[in-house]
């Protein structure tokens, strides 16, 4: 057919020309359907009993089913109802079966949710018949297969040479939510070879797949509505189990995936159980796509790729930071546990590739060259290279275990159409080890290794799954060593703590290995971690070593890696972190924004500094304006935005403020770095401003720049960190010890006391006035020690006053050039100077919603029209203040927003209303015994701030990673309203 003639033929005549088809189809599968029927009606006649075995409700055995008649959603109705609703399919003695279909005979019966593996695949499976379907009436399409996969399914058909457009997968979905709606049930009917054969002429692929049987088996094929398939099930009951469909892409494939056959459409769909698992499924698809290190990647101007070198990355220099911090962590975890790392040669004689095996099933992937006239390659891993290095001389058992680790190159020659992003490269480098050790040792090993890696992903927020795989069926080696070592591999993994799963018969020919798979923010399941067992390498290579006994032994090999390739896990985590690095990784730490011109020599000092430090900060000496380059910094991914203008000059400060906007004020250069290298050196993923800790880091650096400095030029930053901590306890002892002192003075010169005594035992003569006021030469009198506390407190208040209302003052300007920039309109906040009294917050609230004073030397408050919550904790309490202006009390009402927060956040707090709908204040008392404190309260309150807000569509949506940063709110994302 030539290609003219192929297109003259639309979507609507190939199904006409089909129809015929189809429906001869349906009338076969009633008549052979029939005699079904038949045989199930005589079974029912015959009501022969039968035993089914429930493993999965307490072992319990049902003895009612009839063979031949019962089925297994029966069996669900009778023993527990629950199962009905839950169930998608069965499984009946290991074989998966509808649910709708007879048992003929004793048996052990499972059931399986969409939760299972298992209950997706039948879920998805089932579904792509009725994406079937819709091909067939849509665009009368030839089918060929729609398997389920990961997530979701495919059909494969021909449409003749027609093209499928964009916009005709829409008339697909609606077709497929029809037959949803209808409720097609799925019946199954098996039939015999020249039947199906008969059935199915009229389609090639069909055809060919029935011929490629074998002559016994039992074909079954099963009807869904209009459609009938060749199948080997098992099905979901009915259609009306698909609750939402999405159909979501074409592409093209060659029948049998063989480019010479015929082309073929491949349209992917996927299918839920609810509307709010294809929901989430659909943010999910977004949300992979945004962060695609693809993208995100050359954006941030962290990779490159050219042509002229396909599949292996170039690493630009922020890149290259995040690729180096990778790699010194990993060399840091080997410090720890005994590794020495070792550096081979990259190009072998192809001899190394004979012994070690590789020539005869890995040349095809390896990179070969001819050296004078010998056949050298590229090694496409270290293991061989190790071999030779344990090899070189005699070894003793003394020298064992040795593990070598190596970061050496690699290249593996992909197929260039197979090559992407950084997950298909062509040269990549791994933190590769093999670890050289007795039998007696694998346990051990393998133990430390799972602890490495325990600390490593729990580092990344990586979870991660352990399965033992083992003994497969072609395997090398004694039976003997294999059953010593899985059961060490069971006993290391048992040991570890961890769950773990048993994949039998999965394990390498060459010796069991455990399985690891991670997951990253998106629940997306990777394979980078391995720990392998090998027997066969130590052989080929001839390897041995003198043992205790003074004969000679063979080592055991463990191949491990944790990353597994640093480009694969850099990919993985640019996206489980959707490029918002944590400050350890992140390749650009600090942004410094002077003010105006006059700051800049100011800002290239604390950059300098900060250098010293070993922090990767830049100043942006532009022309913009400082509100400007604050958003650039916060989108360009910096962690850290330090403003400095006059005032912080003067003061030898920076003005701290995150990514995420959150404002941590003016810090000094020791304090700031103080936080920063404990963030650093903890590599946690949120910033430590506002944390106990690092408040209590920050505080002990600001009152000991020197002694802080002294030890950390000897001890580096994780003394000087400690130091500062032991300083921050003595100094909260000493403040502890002060307060009772003063209370004690206070006590002594309690003024209640002597005149109640005087009232009771003396009365007083008349005319005499019940006071020692004009006593002359003695104590001072109570009064007086009254009026001089009083006189005392009020000038403390005076000054509390002014530095409260100097802040809030601030706060405002901010808030308000905030709301300017970006369409704020409600916002949480912590004030530090009210020190957690309410009675200074509320004025700290008063002066940020202030009419600006244009005359003022200062631009203060301003931001009256913002709905605002703010916090702040002191030692002993946790004060809370909410204001939303009139003209926003109709989306949001401060009593009720604050009653949230302290209910969602466990803050135990006394809620006072205000006088009008706009204001609302609590108080919540820390209490240490019950783990309350008031920073971890603030934390918590702040947080459900703001998700009360998002969720009531009053602040933008977080697009930041994951649930576990719930306060962590992106102000610098593109998606914040503008
Ligand atoms: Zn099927
Ligand atoms: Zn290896």
């Amino acid at each position: 057919m030539s290609m003219a003639t192929e297109h003259t033929i639309t979507h609507k005549d190939a199904v006409a020309e089909r129809s015929p088809y189809y429906a001869r189809r349906v009338e076969l599968f009633e008549k052979y359907q029939a005699r079904q029927k038949d045989a199930v009606e005589a079974a029912r006649a015959a009501n022969a009993p039968l035993t089914v075995k429930l493993p999965q409700c307490d072992n319990k055995t049902y003895t009612e089913a009839v063979r031949g008649v019962t089925c297994p959603i029966d069996v669900a109705k009778a023993v527990d109802k629950s199962l009905v609703t839950t169930s998608v399919v069965a499984e009946v003695d290991g074989q998966e079966w509808d649910l709708l279909r007879p048992l003929n005979g004793d048996c052990t019966l499972k059931f399986y949710s969409f939760q299972d593996r298992e209950g997706k695949d039948a879920f998805w499976h089932s579904s792509a018949h009725v994406l079937g379907m819709a091909l067939e009436l849509e665009l009368g399409a030839d089918l060929t297969i729609g398997p389920p996969i990961e997530e979701g399914f495919y059909y494969d058909c021909s449409l003749q040479g027609r093209n499928l457009m964009e916009g005709e997968l829409d008339p697909l979905k609606k077709s497929m939510e029809k037959a949803i709606k209808a409720k097609h049930r799925f019946e199954r009917c098996e039939v015999n070879r020249t039947e199906a054969l008969d059935m199915f002429k009229e389609n090639k692929f069909k055809v060919e797949l029935i011929e490629n049987l074998p002559e016994d088996a039992a074909i079954s094929c099963y009807r869904c509505g209009p459609m009938v398939d060749l199948c080997s099930g098992p099905h979901l009951p009915n259609t009306g189990y698909l609750k939402a469909a999405s159909v979501t892409q074409a592409s093209r494939s060659h029948w049998r995936a063989d480019v010479t056959k015929d082309a073929l459409t491949r349209v992917y769909a996927i299918t839920f159980p609810s509307k709010d698992e294809l929901k989430d499924y659909e943010h999910r698809i977004a949300e992979a796509k945004k962060r695609d290190h693809r993208v995100v990647g050359p954006a941030q101007e962290l990779i490159m790729f050219h042509g002229l070198s396909p599949g292996c990355a170039f690493w630009l220099p922020n890149g290259t930071r995040i690729y180096n911090t990778l790699v010194d962590y990993i060399r840091e975890q080997y410090w720890t546990h005994e590794y020495t790392e070792v550096i081979t040669p990259n190009i072998f004689n192809l001899e190394l590739w004979k012994i070690s095996g590789h020539a005869d099933h890995y040349l095809e992937n390896m990179f070969l060259t001819d050296v004078e006239k010998q056949q050298f390659g590229l090694k496409p891993m270290n293991c061989p290279s190790h071999c030779l290095m344990f090899g070189s001389r005699k070894r003793s058992y003394r020298e064992l275990p040795m593990r070598l680790a190596d970061f050496g190159v690699l290249h593996r020659n992909e197929f260039s159409g197979a090559l992407s992003g950084l997950t298909r490269v062509r040269r990549f480098q791994q933190d590769d080890a093999h670890i050289f050790c007795r039998e007696d040792q694998i346990s051990a090993e393998v133990g430390n290794f799972l602890s490495m890696l325990k600390e490593v992903y729990a580092t990344f927020g990586l979870d991660y799954e352990l399965a033992l795989s083992t003994r497969p069926e072609s395997f090398l080696g004694e039976i003997e060593q294999w059953d010593r070592a899985e059961a060490a591999l069971e006993k290391t993994l048992n040991d570890s703590g961890v769950e773990w799963s048993l994949n039998p018969g999965d394990g390498a020919f060459y010796g069991p290995k455990i399985d690891i798979a991670v997951f990253d923010a998106l629940r997306r399941r990777f394979q980078c971690a391995t720990v392998q067992l090998d027997f066969q390498l130590p052989i080929r290579f001839g390897l041995k070593y003198d043992n205790e006994e003074g004969g000679t032994s063979r080592p055991v090999i463990v191949h491990r890696a944790i990353l597994g390739s640093v480009e694969r896990m850099f990919a993985i985590l640019t996206e489980h972190y959707a490029g918002k690095w944590p400050f350890w990784l992140s390749p650009r730490q600090v942004m410094i924004v002077p003010v105006s011109d006059k700051n800049v020599e100011y800002a290239n000092e604390v950059r300098r500094e900060l250098r010293k430090h070993k922090f990767h900060v830049q100043v942006n000496a532009t022309d913009n304006k400082m509100q400007k380059k604050v958003r650039e910094a916060q989108l360009d991914q910096f962690n850290y935005i330090l403003v400095v203008g006059q005032e912080e000059m003067d003061a030898k400060t920076v003005n701290v403020r995150t990514r995420d906007n959150q404002v941590h004020g003016q810090r000094t250069i020791s304090e700031l770095c103080a936080v920063l290298s404990l963030e650093r050196e903890k590599r946690v993923r949120d910033c430590m401003f506002a944390t106990e800790e690092g408040e209590a880091v920050a505080s002990a650096a600001k009152s000991s720049i020197v002694a802080a400095s002294v030890v950390e030029a000897q001890g580096g930053p994780a003394a000087a960190v400690q130091m500062a901590l032991q300083m921050l306890e003595a100094a909260q002892a000493k403040l502890v010890e002060a307060k009772k002192l003063v209370a004690e003075a206070n006590h002594a010169a309690a003024p209640e006391e002597a005149p109640k005594t005087l009232a009771v035992d003396e009365p007083q003569p008349s005319g005499s006035k019940a006071d020692g006021k004009k006593k002359k030469g003695g104590p001072p009198s109570a009064e007086e020690i009254a009026a001089r506390q009083a006189a005392k407190q009020a000038e403390i208040e005076k000054k509390l006053i002014k530095d409260v209302t100097k802040e809030g003052g601030k706060k405002g300007v901010e808030i308000e050039g905030a709301a300017d920039m970006g369409g704020l309109e409600f916002f949480c906040t912590t004030m530090e100077k009210p020190d957690g009294e309410l009675k200074f917050l509320k004025m700290s609230m008063e002066a940020m919603n202030e009419v600006p004073d244009p005359d003022g030397e200062e631009r203060r408050g301003g931001s009256g029209h913002v709905g605002k919550m703010i916090f702040s904790a002191g030692m002993e309490a946790l004060a809370m203040v909410a204001y939303v202006p009139k003209d926003k009390q109709d989306r949001i009402n401060a009593t009720e927003w604050l009653k949230s927060v302290c209910a969602d956040a466990g803050v135990k707090g006394e809620i006072q209303a205000g006088g009008d709908a706009g204001l609302a204040t609590a108080v919540a008392k820390a209490n240490p015994d019950a783990g309350m404190f008031t920073i971890k309260m603030k934390d918590a309150a702040m947080a459900h701030g703001f998700s009360y807000l998002r969720e009531r569509g009053c602040f933008p949506e977080d697009t930041g990673d994951d649930d576990d940063d719930d306060g962590d709110y992106v102000y610098g994302d593109d998606d914040f309203p503008s």
